[in-house]
């Protein structure tokens, strides 16, 4: 699909810029100049050269040529022969005054002119040394080549890139405005597209500042203004030998129109939707918070998990719930074994967003779609965590059990009658024993028989799998393979998806009923149940990691969306269905698990 960025239309209302010249920590005088005007999108920058007065002379005349011929040919604007023409003509004048002034004789001036004569791109024209660069999805781009004689040697394969480096003669120009009556400019475009930042700059920055440093201050400055001045210093900081410009643009994200009740906003807005409807729900009741006062219980549930989502929603990504997940189910863990208050509280918190998603149907029903996927997504990433941090408790259980059997012929307490928690794992320190592998493999081979896996290679792939796994109780890191070589080469879509998720239920009952008929003791029954449930529903959530992950990209970019094209809207209706049925399919094995082990 097409990204939202690069369908998002950028005006001149986006454009920010600033530009400062400093003459640094050592020279008396400074012979650049600049031009910023954002008005008529025209950005320069000059580095004059020359004796007493000549350098500053020059980038002066140069300057104001080449700004008075673009204002004298403004119809051409849009053409890239105009920004020529006005260096070459800023590089006569500055050369006619050297001729007419025995004083200037001899000066000069570097350029790099950067035009905007539409929002979405840029012309730029240079001239000797100063330079142009593009940061781009934080990485520093040079558009432009010195034109030095150093370079050019290097260009031509005379000078290896670190012979130059600290060539003698590094900065002596091949080419400027003014040495001659007429001089070659070099021309470039380039398309824009939002979150770019360019920088034009003297060789006063980039001779005391390494290419990283100067990626590293530009990526970090919040704003061209901020931009500027942290990297003069940065050039200040290197020695500040010489005079240093710096002009810097950012194509911004546009500006969110404050009637638009969309995107992350629209989540926030509702806050007190929220929060009121998970109150009337009875969530500062949850024995989670017993200790606290209702406002502030209500704050720490719903208020930070309303704060997690838009943080999200905001930045398309899904460790803010998590965190709020992890760290609350974390903290009650270790005070209460009881999976039910985080079940109930999950129940609230999904009822209350779903009350706001109703609430922002009645303005905006395809938004609504919208902002529905990004919450079941966040709901999903919030059980994740839980059935993660069951897992552990899991294991602690099950070590406890194989102290308790290592140490007694015959436990009163034996593994299946122990209360366990819903989500499962397979972790186990628990050794399986010869019965439990034996009633493993039994169980096995008639599943294969009621499922005929024999000749059904995916099935069969499930049912080895989970019998490898619940027999030498093997970890994770084997179900995600197992599970990504299930999903193969697919797209997220229901007729691609469903028959694994069909495979994988039809293998999980066929293979549990197969257990619970064998002929063995209801001990070692309990236990291969209990091994193979975990291998079950842990490869069922692998695959449903890896198809959650498979349809990240899509989901976040629908988060980006802010046009209602009808193309968007089929896929996030897909979308919706998919991550609907992978809600599901996770609340199907937490019923499963649960079910089967306590009876
Ligand atoms: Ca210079």
């Amino acid at each position: 699909m097409m990204s939202a960025r690069a369908e998002s239309k950028i005006t001149a209302a986006d454009i920010r810029s600033s530009g400062e010249t400093d003459t640094g920590l050592v020279r008396e005088e400074n012979q650049d100049c600049i031009f910023v005007d954002q008005g008529q999108g025209l950005y320069a920058v000059f580095d004059g050269m020359g004796g007493h007065q000549g350098g500053a002379t020059a980038s002066l005349v140069a300057r104001n040529t080449l700004v008075d011929v673009i204002a004298r040919n403004r119809a051409d604007y849009r053409t890239d022969k105009l920004l020529v023409k006005a260096c070459k003509a800023a590089g006569a004048e500055v050369h006619r005054q050297a001729k007419a002034n025995r004083e200037l004789h001899g000066m000069g001036t570097t350029v790099v002119v950067l035009a905007m004569p539409q929002p979405n791109q840029a012309i730029i024209a240079h001239v000797g040394d100063s330079r142009a660069y593009l940061l781009r999805d934080q990485r520093l781009r040079r558009l432009t080549a010195d034109h030095t004689i150093v370079a050019e040697l290097v260009a031509a394969g005379r000078l290896t890139p670190e012979q130059a480096f600290d060539h003698p003669h590094a900065s002596v120009l091949s080419r400027n405005l003014g040495g001659l009556p007429t001089t070659e400019v070099d021309l470039l475009k380039v398309e824009l597209n939002v979150g770019d930042r360019l920088l034009l700059c003297s060789d006063g920055l980039n001779g005391y500042a390494t290419r990283g440093a100067i990626e590293q201050v530009l990526s970090g400055a919040a704003d061209p203004k901020a931009a500027v001045s942290d990297l003069i210093d940065l050039a200040k900081r290197g020695g500040g030998g010489d005079n240093v410009s710096t002009v810097v643009i950012d194509i911004t994200k546009p500006s969110p129109d404050p009637s638009q009740d969309r995107g992350a906003k629209a989540w926030w807005n509702r806050r007190p939707l929220f929060m009121s409807a998970c109150e009337r729900m009875g969530m500062a009741g949850s024995p989670l918070v017993t200790q606290l006062p209702v406002t502030e219980a209500l704050e720490f549930l719903a208020g930070s998990f309303c704060e997690a989502v838009y943080l999200d929603l905001n930045g398309t990504t899904g460790i803010h719930v998590w965190t709020y997940a992890d760290s609350l189910v974390k903290a009650w863990f270790e005070r209460e074994d009881d999976y039910q208050p985080i079940q109930e509280l999950f129940d609230i918190l999904r009822a209350a967003a779903l009350s706001v998603v109703t609430d922002v149907a009645k303005t905006d029903n395809d938004f609504a779609v919208c902002l529905e996927i990004s919450l079941l997504r966040a709901l999903v990433v919030g059980e994740m965590v839980v059935g993660v941090q069951l897992s552990a408790r899991l294991e602690e259980r099950n070590e406890q059990f194989a102290i308790q059997s290592a140490t007694s012929e015959l436990p009163e307490t034996t593994f299946a009658n122990v209360a366990t928690v819903p989500f499962t794992s397979l972790h186990s320190a628990m050794p399986a024993g010869p019965e439990v592998n034996h009633c493993l493999t039994q169980g096995t081979q008639a599943a294969m028989q009621t499922t005929g896996a024999h000749a059904r290679p995916r099935l069969r792939a499930i049912l080895d799998a989970t019998l490898i796994s619940a027999s030498e109780f093997s970890g994770e890191a084997e179900m995600i393979t197992t599970a990504c070589e299930l999903y193969g080469n697919r797209l997220l879509t229901e007729q691609e998806i469903d028959p694994i998720f069909d495979g994988l239920d039809a293998c999980r009952s066929a293979h549990l009923a197969a257990i619970d008929d064998l002929d063995a003791s209801p001990v070692v029954r309990g236990v291969a149940l209990r091994a193979l449930a975990g291998a079950h529903q842990s490869l069922f959530h692998a695959f449903a990691l890896v198809a959650v992950d498979a349809g990240k990209p899509t989901t976040d970019a629908l988060q980006e969306m802010n046009e209602n094209t009808a193309q968007l809207r089929e896929l996030l209706q897909r979308n919706e269905r998919q991550l609907t049925k992978l809600e599901h399919a996770l609340d199907t094995v937490e019923d499963f698990v649960h079910g089967d082990l306590t009876k």
